[in-house]
C-alpha cells in the first residue's frame, strides 16, 4: 500500500528537471496518496508521519531503458570476457541463453530486477528476446511478475525476429526465428493480457525486433512499426552499437543505419535505440530532427570496446537521451549508481578525446567537462520516462508519481569530505547507500534491503543455477 508521508531535513533533493529546477529549494518532501505533493520547506500537518533524511539526498527514481534480464545469470563468462561485440555475442548470449529454462530464466530477471532495485531503480525497460515458436513456457509473464513480485514498474520490450544467424534447421529449437505472424499475434496477446497506456502505468509493452538489420527483413520491420502503431505501443531496438552495423547495412542496403531506419518507418519520438555509439553528424542530425531516444549503456559499451556514444551532441541536436545498464554479460555492474557514475565519467573523456589544441585549429580543452551531475540525474530519470512515454513519472514534482530513492552520504567515508552533499551517489560511484525506494509512494527498499527477500539465498540459488547450465553446455 502507497505511504502517506513527510520526508524531512534532507541536504539536498534533485528533481531530474532541467536547468536551475534540477535542484528543489529546501529538504523537505511530501509524499500523498502514492504522489509528490509539495516540495520545499515544509510543516508537518498533524499525525502526519515523518522520516528524518538527515545526512541523505533524495534522487527520483532511477528509469533504466535497456537491460537483458536474462543475463543476469550470465556475467563474467570466460569465453565471451575479452571479445568485441560480434564474437561476445556468440561465445556468450547466443551460446548460453537457447539452453536456459524457464527456473533460471526466473532467477536471472529476480538476480537483475534484485540488483536495480538496490541501486534505487524504480523503472525498467527490459529487451527480452527469449522466445521461439511453441516455447513450453511465457518468458514475458515470468518478467512481469517477478516486477511485480518487487514493486517495480516494468516494460517489456517484447524483442525476437523472423531471421536467424544460421539455417534454421542446425539451430536449437530455443533460437528458431518466429513466423511475422507469430511476433504480431504474441504482441498484441501481451498487449490484451500486460499493457497500460496511462501515464504512470506499472506495466508497459513495446515492440522491440532485437536488431533491426539483423531480426527482420525491411518490409516485416516496416509492418511491425506500423502494427505497433495501431496498437498505440512504442518501438525499440539495437542500432549502431560498434562499426559492424555500419559495414552490415551498407553492404545489405547501400545506405547508414540512421537512413535505414528512416525508410522503414522507424525514427519518431516513439522510437528510442539502445548504444547509437556509431553515428555520422548527418545520422545525429536526423534522430535529433526527429526525436528518437537513445538508451546511453555507456559500461557495457566501454566492456565489449565499442566506443563512447555521442550523447551531448545527440541532445544538443534533439535526441531525446536516457541511460541503460543493458544486459549483464556485457556489464558486471549492471546497476543505476555504476552506470550513471561512468556516463559521467564518459562524456566528459569523449568530449576531451576529441579536443584538438588551439594552434591546431581547435577549442582546447574548450567545454570537455560540461556535463554535470544534474545532467545524468535528467537523462537517468525524467529521460528514460520521456522515451517509455512514462508522463508521470522521473521527475520530482508536485503531481508526479512518488518514485524517489533516499541516499545516506553520512556511513560510507567514500562521500566524507564532500563539499556538494547533492552530487555524492553519482560523483563518487560506488555502492549506494540506499535508505529508502518507493515506487508510486509503496515501499520497495528500505535500509539496504528489499522486505521478505532473502538475498543469501538468493545468492545460492544462482550459484547452483550457474553450475547447472554450465553442466548442460
Ligand atoms: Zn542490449
Amino acid at each position: 500500500m502507497t505511504q502517506d508521508l513527510l520526508i524531512r531535513n534532507a541536504s539536498a533533493i534533485l528533481t531530474g528537471l532541467p536547468g536551475a529546477a534540477g535542484r528543489a529549494v529546501g529538504g523537505d518532501l511530501r509524499v500523498r496518496g502514492g504522489r509528490i505533493a509539495a516540495l520545499g520547506a515544509l510543516a508537518p500537518e498533524p499525525g502526519e508521519r515523518q522520516l528524518d533524511a538527515t545526512g541523505c539526498v533524495v534522487y527520483p527514481g532511477w528509469v533504466n531503458t535497456h537491460h537483458h534480464l536474462f543475463q543476469s545469470l550470465l556475467k563474467g563468462d570466460p569465453q565471451g570476457l575479452n571479445a568485441t561485440l560480434s564474437p561476445w555475442l556468440v561465445a556468450t548470449p547466443m551460446r548460453l541463453r537457447p539452453r536456459m529454462n524457464a527456473h533460471e530464466f526466473r532467477l536471472a530477471a529476480r538476480v537483475g530486477l534484485v540488483e536495480l532495485a538496490l541501486s534505487g531503480c524504480s523503472t525498467v525497460a527490459d529487451h527480452n528476446y527469449h522466445y521461439w515458436p511453441d516455447m513450453p513456457y511465457d518468458s514475458s509473464a515470468i518478467l512481469f511478475e517477478e516486477a511485480q513480485r518487487l514493486g517495480l514498474r516494468f516494460v517489456l520490450c517484447r524483442g525476437g525476429g523472423t531471421l536467424a544467424r544460421a539455417p534454421a534447421e542446425g539451430l536449437p529449437a530455443a533460437s528458431r526465428p518466429e513466423t511475422l505472424e507469430g511476433f504480431l499475434g504474441d504482441l498484441e496477446r501481451l498487449v490484451r493480457e500486460w499493457h497500460d497506456p496511462a501515464p504512470d502505468a506499472m506495466r508497459r509493452v513495446v515492440a522491440a525486433p532485437t536488431t533491426p538489420p539483423h531480426s527482420m527483413r525491411p518490409q516485416e520491420l516496416r509492418e511491425t512499426a506500423q502494427a505497433a502503431r495501431a496498437l498505440g505501443l512504442r518501438l525499440h531496438s539495437h542500432l549502431s552499437e560498434t562499426v559492424h552495423y555500419h559495414d552490415m547495412v551498407h553492404q545489405q542496403h547501400g545506405m547508414k543505419p540512421v537512413h535505414f531506419c528512416e525508410s522503414i518507418g522507424w525514427l519518431g519520438p516513439d522510437v528510442w535505440f539502445a548504444h547509437l555509439v556509431k553515428l555520422d553528424e548527418d545520422e545525429i542530425a536526423l534522430l535529433g530532427a526527429t526525436r528518437t531516444g537513445i538508451a546511453h549503456c555507456p559500461q557495457s559499451n566501454g566492456r565489449l570496446g565499442s566506443g563512447i556514444a555521442p550523447v551531448r551532441q545527440l541532445e544538443a541536436a534533439g535526441a531525446q537521451v536516457s541511460i541503460g545498464v543493458d544486459g549483464a554479460a556485457s556489464n558486471e555492474a549492471a546497476d543505476m549508481i555504476s552506470e550513471t557514475h561512468a556516463a559521467w565519467l564518459m562524456q566528459r573523456a569523449r568530449a576531451g578525446q576529441d579536443a584538438l589544441a588551439v594552434h591546431r585549429g581547435g577549442g582546447g580543452e574548450g567545454d570537455a567537462a560540461a556535463t554535470t551531475v544534474e545532467d545524468v540525474v535528467r537523462w537517468g530519470s525524467a529521460g528514460g520516462a520521456g522515451v517509455l512515454g512514462l508522463d508521470a513519472v522521473g521527475t520530482l514534482a508536485p503531481g508526479m508519481a512518488a518514485d524517489l530513492a533516499i541516499y545516506g552520504i553520512d556511513r560510507d567515508p567514500r562521500y566524507f569530505g564532500l563539499h556538494d552533499p547533492a552530487i555524492g551517489p553519482v560523483a563518487s560511484g560506488g555502492a549506494a547507500d540506499l535508505r529508502l525506494l518507493l515506487v508510486g509512494g509503496r515501499e520497495v527498499v528500505r535500509e539496504g534491503r528489499i522486505p521478505g527477500l532473502d538475498l543469501a539465498e538468493l545468492g545460492r540459488s544462482s550459484r547452483e543455477a550457474v553450475q547447472a547450465l554450465l553442466a548442460r553446455c
